[in-house]
């Protein structure tokens, strides 16, 4: 077990027994996720933005124009919160009620600082180039004076959090199981496709 996450905002109420605040296993969903919710209130009121993320230790780091409302609002410092979801199966039970959703699931909390020493931003610039694509950043051109001059980092230190996961079937009422409709899990997996080169790429190299 690593340090806990646990505070009374992320003390899961509803079904305790499927959740975890230990920062390995919240690490091990944030880092298998792709796109996270960022949540956060602006003048009073709540708002929730998809982002690319990665994590470096106990911070995730996001980036994006300097111009976007949401860089502004991170860079000047936010309490933000944070979900990244992963759906491992559709769960199909025989009455609608037990219908669920297989999934591994992470929220946070923490406040957010604009990065603005030049290596922690190429070092945030590698983290997000490889969390899309590992050992890409040694192959490809990194970011010219003009484009780090247009983009912004920001920092969003992992101070509270819980992971929540469901696993296995279906859990129907015993007097639903004679009723001749199917159930079961319908597995879902994330998985990349066969790659598809770009036309320019293949006329020049392919
Ligand atoms: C793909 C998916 C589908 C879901 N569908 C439903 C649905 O249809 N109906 C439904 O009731 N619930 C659903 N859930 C569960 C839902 O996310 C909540 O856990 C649940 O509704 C309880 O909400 P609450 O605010 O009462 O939780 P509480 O237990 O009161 O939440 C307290 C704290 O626990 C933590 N927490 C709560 N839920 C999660 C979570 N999922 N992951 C990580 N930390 C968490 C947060 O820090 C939160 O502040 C789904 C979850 C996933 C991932």
């Amino acid at each position: 077990m690593s340090e806990s996450l646990k505070t009374p905002r992320t003390q899961i109420r509803r079904l305790p027994k499927r959740g975890s605040y230990d920062r390995a296993a919240v690490n091990l969903v944030l880092d298998a996720g792709q796109v996270a919710t960022l949540g956060f209130v602006q003048d009073g009121k709540p708002l929730l933005i998809p982002m690319v993320y990665a994590r470096i230790g106990e911070e995730l780091l996001i980036h994006g124009s300097k111009l976007s409302r949401l860089m502004q609002t991170l860079s000047a410092g936010t309490e933000v919160a944070v979900a990244v979801t992963l759906l491992d199966g559709l769960v199909l039970a025989r009455s609608a009620f037990h219908h669920s959703m297989n999934y591994r699931s992470a929220v946070v909390f923490g406040p957010s600082r604009a990065v603005t020493d030049p290596d922690e931003r190429m070092k945030a610039f590698k983290a997000l180039t490889e969390k899309v694509s590992p050992g890409r950043w040694d192959k490809i051109r990194g970011p010219n004076r003009k484009e780090l001059a247009a983009t912004a980092v920001a920092a969003i230190t992992i101070r509270e959090g819980a992971v929540k996961s469901r696993t296995g079937g279906p859990v129907d009422d015993a007097a639903d199981l004679a009723l001749p409709v199917w159930a079961g899990v319908i597995p879902i997996t994330e998985k990349r496709g066969r790659p598809v080169p770009d036309p320019e790429w293949k006329r020049r190299f392919g």
